[in-house]
């Protein structure tokens, strides 16, 4: 049983309250309390020392990143950022270590406009689990399974770039000492697309963070519309440095290492302009990758015919 039949063997159960209008299975829940204008999305999640992050990780990349994988949450709903509750389990009250993690929390959150309300300290192993809140207008937030034939598939920014920084961080890559510095940036310390997420309302028909890897997090959104899709591994975004690595390490760190946080979503043809329409905006850009299409399962060509990788995707209990 994998991460995912595990949560819907044990966890997914039908709700009770009217205001629950999302629950399990999407980035974040949605509720809709009641005489508000807009609806609350909350999510959690949980980075843990060993699993998630190295030991010996600079506190501020910690504190930084466990906000951000939170944040990436609510920019795929399209959510606006509301506030956040920190858990914080340590072996011991370090204070270099907590000062350099409260200033990597905070400068994400004074970036996005985040106040944290509340949390818990104990003593454990090093482990942080945040929720964090954002809100939305009713009917309007991006979920997984808005999809629909026909529907175009886009990615924001460039993929595979913390699976590089991964990759070189370990020494199975060696890279120009600039070109490591940015990748490990940008493993350590992602950017959520929180103002894209809410630009991509009215245009996007699904969207979800990249966290486990393109392959996986598309598959949920295939899963979650009921369709299939196809893939051109040709129009991937990959960086110059992915670019000079490639003859290294293929298309796979870009499909199914994950940590990019970078948005996946889907845009039905006639809303293909008013994409072109706002991209300007946003310095990432959004690359056309590939097509809804019917059935199930996801489809990867690479131009000389179909292209299988290693594995599906980060999965905590795969096999
Ligand atoms: P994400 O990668 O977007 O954070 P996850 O893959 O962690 O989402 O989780 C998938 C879905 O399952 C989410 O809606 C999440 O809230 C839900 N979920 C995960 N673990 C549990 C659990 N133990 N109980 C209830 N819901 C869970
Ligand atoms: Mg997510």
């Amino acid at each position: 049983m994998d991460e995912f039949d595990l949560i819907e063997h044990y966890f997914k159960r039908p709700t009770r309250h009217a205001e629950v209008v999302l629950g399990v299975g999407d980035d974040a829940a949605l509720l809709a309390l009641p005489g508000a204008q807009r609806r609350l999305a909350v999510t959690t999640d949980t980075l843990i020392e060993g699993v998630h992050f190295a030991p010996g990780a600079s506190g501020f990349d910690v504190g930084y990143k466990a906000l951000a994988v939170n944040v990436s949450d609510l920019a795929a709903m399209g959510a606006r950022p509301l506030a956040f509750l920190l858990n914080l389990s340590m072996p011991k009250a370090d204070p270099v270590w907590l000062t350099g993690f409260r200033d990597g929390l905070f400068a994400l959150a004074d970036t996005v406009g985040l106040d944290l309300v509340g949390g818990d300290t104990v003593r454990g192993p090093l482990t942080i689990t945040i929720t964090a809140l954002g809100t939305v207008a009713p009917g309007e937030a991006l979920t997984r399974s808005g999809a629909r034939i026909g529907d175009r598939i886009y990615v924001s920014g460039f993929l595979g770039e913390a699976a590089v920084g991964f990759l070189a961080r370990s020494g199975r890559l060696s890279l120009p000492p600039e070109f490591q510095a940015s990748v490990l940036a940008r493993l350590d310390r992602p950017l959520p697309r929180i103002e894209e997420g809410q630009a991509l309302i009215g245009i996007a028909s699904a969207a979800i963070d990249i966290s486990d890897g393109l392959i996986a997090d598309l598959g949920h959104i295939l899963q979650a519309s009921g369709v299939g899709a196809e893939l051109d591994l040709r129009r991937l975004p990959l960086s110059d440095v992915y670019d000079g690595a490639f003859a290294t390490v293929g298309y796979d760190p870009a499909l199914v290492f994950g940590d990019d946080y970078e948005l996946c979503f889907t845009v039905p043809p006639e809303r293909v302009p008013a994409l072109a329409g706002i991209a300007p905006r946003f310095a990432c850009g959004f690359h056309d990758i590939g097509a809804i299409v019917a059935g199930t399962g996801l489809v990867v060509r690479d131009g000389e015919g179909l292209y299988v990788p290693a594995r599906a995707g980060y999965n905590h209990f795969d096999g």
